[in-house]
């Protein structure tokens, strides 16, 4: 090494060394190492988490399937809820939206659908799903004029608590009652964001939102982390969005990463989550990291 001045033009150049512990990881970081999650003797009682931004297009569908797959792989027993109308969640797992019986909108607006009539397998030994199509949209307008309409949810998912290790809540973009009834029923909830600009504007109010359930509706509310979604390494921009997630969330943003790849909507056509479609891309990997961060985090012990 020298002492001050100028490197040598052989050395190394910083990244290349790997001798220089820690790593940093992709949010600036440096990055832990996560404990391999022990196997479960025994299920339940479920943590509830809600995938929220109202905001489209920034990863929660694909997060919910990738992370649901991910942790059924690690052993939990995972119960899926479609809470967009949209159903993107459901055709995402190869379901058509046509050929529903029963979806949430049943399990919420009668009172003698039960929830094992609606829960349907997916192809991940371990993940179950309840789906939604179109008619998810009604309910948001008819449970207005039900009483304790932000609870409906969290009744009909208390059946499943004692039986799931981890139930993921894909919810629409928006702020309206449905993501009111999931951020109600839920214990935790996971934020992904873009890695553009604009990905920042509006999480003010997705915050205040949050506090405003917290305050009012369910005490027990916490954020258990944010995702830095699409993400491009090779951008400074990229880079710079990650840096003020960390200033703006500080520990909250999750370590794990999930990079910009087609592989993610290649697999969203083939029905399948990208954990079996395409089991040994990075993007199955990222997926893989996070479930085992989200257990270390909020899961496990
Ligand atoms: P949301 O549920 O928030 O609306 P989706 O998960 O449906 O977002 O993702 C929106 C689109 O972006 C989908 O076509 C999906 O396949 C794609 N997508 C999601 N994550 C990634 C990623 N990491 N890289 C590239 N495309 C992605
Ligand atoms: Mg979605």
């Amino acid at each position: 090494m020298t002492d001050g001045g100028m490197a040598p033009v052989t050395d190394p150049l910083p990244f290349d060394r790997p001798d220089e512990k820690p790593t940093m990881g992709p949010t600036g970081r440096p990055m832990p190492v996560l404990p391999e999650p022990a196997p479960l003797t025994q299920h339940g009682p479920a943590r509830v988490v809600a995938m929220c931004n109202q905001k489209g297009g920034v990863g929660k569908t694909t997060t919910t399937i990738n992370l649901g797959a991910a942790l059924a792989e690690l052993g939990r027993r995972v119960l899926l809820v479609d809470f967009d109308p949209q159903g993107s969640l459901s055709v995402g797992l190869g379901l058509n939206p046509h050929e529903m019986e029963l979806t949430v909108y049943n399990l919420l607006m009668e009172r003698d659908v039960a929830l094992e009539e609606v829960v349907v397998p997916t192809g991940v030994p371990g993940m179950d799903l309840l789906p939604s199509n179109i008619d998810l949209s009604a309910a948001e307008v008819q449970l207005v004029h039900e009483v304790a309409r932000e609870q409906t949810l969290q009744r009909v998912l208390a059946p499943a608590i004692a039986g799931y290790d981890v139930i993921l809540i894909d919810c629409q973009p928006s702020l309206g009652l449905l993501t009111v009834n999931a951020l109600t029923a839920a214990d935790g909830v996971i934020v992904p964001l873009e890695c553009e600009y604009f990905a920042l504007r509006g999480v003010a109010l997705l915050k205040t939102t949050i506090d405003k359930v917290r305050e009012r509706l369910n005490p027990k509310l916490e954020i258990d982390g944010v995702l830095g979604t699409m993400f491009d390494g090779r951008t400074l921009h990229s880079r710079e969005v990650m840096e003020r997630l960390v200033q703006a969330w500080g520990d909250k943003v999750f370590h794990t990463v999930i990079r910009r790849t087609v592989k993610f909507s290649d697999s969203t056509v083939a029905g399948e989550p990208i954990t079996t479609y395409a089991s040994s891309s990075a993007g199955a990997d990222s997926y893989r990291q996070l479930a085992k961060e989200v257990l270390a985090r909020c899961l496990d012990g």
